[in-house]
């Protein structure tokens, strides 16, 4: 995290760039918190320059749909960390995956995305196919011979995860963009679990990069949103065009929320990271824990490549497997104190889930396999307690966990 990110052209690091965003022009005022816009639109003398607002991005502030000061300033702010040319900030994490569809694919096309995405991100792919007639290919994510041989003259679009959700799988990104950019596909990275401060996508050659800030962005959950950042202009100008039609762009407050949280994203990141360490030895450790699927442990099987490309962190979202099974997996759940059973990931505190009754709950035991989880997974989303307290807290929630 000490490096600068771009050696020879900005020598700020990450923790400096993320506070002091780059704000758009407010007519020579300089507030030190960027003001929430919160109106709908805004007034003009001649006419033209509210056509110039209305017809790209970089016009008047004209109408909020398509551009507001207080969500430029998010949108900005994250293109700077991602070391992107631009950015779209969308209402939520699944706003930003569809539209990048959508804008980029078109009936007869063909993507490639891995095969244990989010499960919104699934579904979306799932419905191209079925509506629009956008084939899709999974694949492993890791396998380039995999994603090669899946790769045919009309793929547009390959699609990953940087760690995946929740078996924390982490895919060779240069190498994916290899392939893909010697057949003409570009390379779509959900960089959720990461964040700009572990892992930077645009940097090893993706071309588009998407979050939902609903999570480590926002990181107190209190926020919905997502952002959608873009190494090149063209391509920026053309999925900004299709957020225009399909209205999904960002709330001025939701906006505001989710820049308040990004000022401390690389202090948070690196506590995140630091008691996710803690917690991952500890788990792999005890003996009512049969695996734990978290990149940083060696026998996890991306270990070298989390190594080599995440050198930073590892993230603090990662499963890990009761050994006694379901039922030894839904007692610990409903028996933390401490640690909270909701869905989400990435706030200030620890979240522990029950994937196969909750979010894969529609898969039976092929599917579950086929997502790399168990009936007695648990996927935790590490928080910024003191590590120490929320390990007790686990370590009593196992107890009731030895089957
Ligand atoms: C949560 C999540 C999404 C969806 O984001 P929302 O803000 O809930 O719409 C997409 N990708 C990943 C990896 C996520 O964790």
């Amino acid at each position: 995290m000490s490096e600068p990110i771009f050696a020879g052209q900005d020598v700020r690091r990450i923790e400096t760039r993320a506070i002091h965003v780059p704000l758009p022009d407010l007519d020579g005022l300089r507030p030190l918190s960027m003001p929430i816009f919160q109106t709908s639109g805004f007034a003009f003398d001649d006419p033209d320059a509210l056509t110039d607002g209305l017809n790209r991005p970089d016009g008047a502030f004209g109408y909020s749909r398509l551009s507001n000061p207080t969500v430029r300033a998010l949108e900005n702010a994250v293109a700077d960390l991602e070391g992107g040319v631009a950015a779209v900030a969308t209402a939520s994490g699944m706003s930003a995956v569809n539209t990048v569809l959508l804008g980029s694919l078109r009936a007869g096309d063909h993507a490639v995305m891995q095969r244990q995405l989010y499960g919104g991100t699934t579904s979306s792919f799932r419905h191209l196919a079925e509506r629009f007639g956008v084939e899709t290919t999974g694949i492993v994510g890791d396998d380039i011979a995999e994603l090669r041989a899946a790769i045919r003259p009309n793929t547009k679009l390959v699609y990953v995860e940087t760690i995946t959700n929740p078996t924390t799988r982490v895919c060779d990104l240069p190498a994916v963009v290899e392939a893909a950019h010697e057949h003409g596909a570009i390379v779509v990275v959900d960089n959720t679990f990461a964040t700009p401060v572990l892992f930077r996508p645009l940097e090893h050659g993706a071309d588009i990069v998407l979050h939902s800030t609903t999570k480590y962005f926002g990181g107190h959950s209190d926020v919905t949103g997502g952002v959608i950042v873009f190494a090149d202009d063209a391509r920026y100008r053309a999925v900004w065009d299709t957020a225009q039609e399909l209205g999904p762009t960002a709330d001025p407050f939701a906006a505001w929320l989710t820049l308040r949280g990004l000022h401390t994203l690389p202090l948070r990141m690196r506590q995140h990271c630091a008691n996710a360490t803690v917690i991952a030895e500890r788990l792999a450790a005890h003996p009512a824990v049969s695996a734990v699927h978290w990149p940083g442990i060696p026998t996890h099987p991306d270990h070298e490549t989390a190594r080599k490309l995440l050198p930073d962190g590892y993230g603090s979202t990662f499963s890990f497997d009761v050994a006694a099974g379901r039922e030894a997996a839904r007692a610990f759940v409903s028996h933390l104190r401490l640690a909270v059973m909701a869905p989400s990931l990435g706030g200030i505190e620890t979240l522990a889930l029950h994937p196969a009754s909750t979010s894969h709950r529609q898969l039976d035991d092929a599917g579950l396999a086929a997502a790399g989880v168990g009936q007695g997974t648990i996927r935790l989303a590490v928080g910024l307690e003191h590590a120490d307290d929320l390990w007790s807290d686990l370590a009593q929630a196992l107890e009731h966990a030895a089957g």
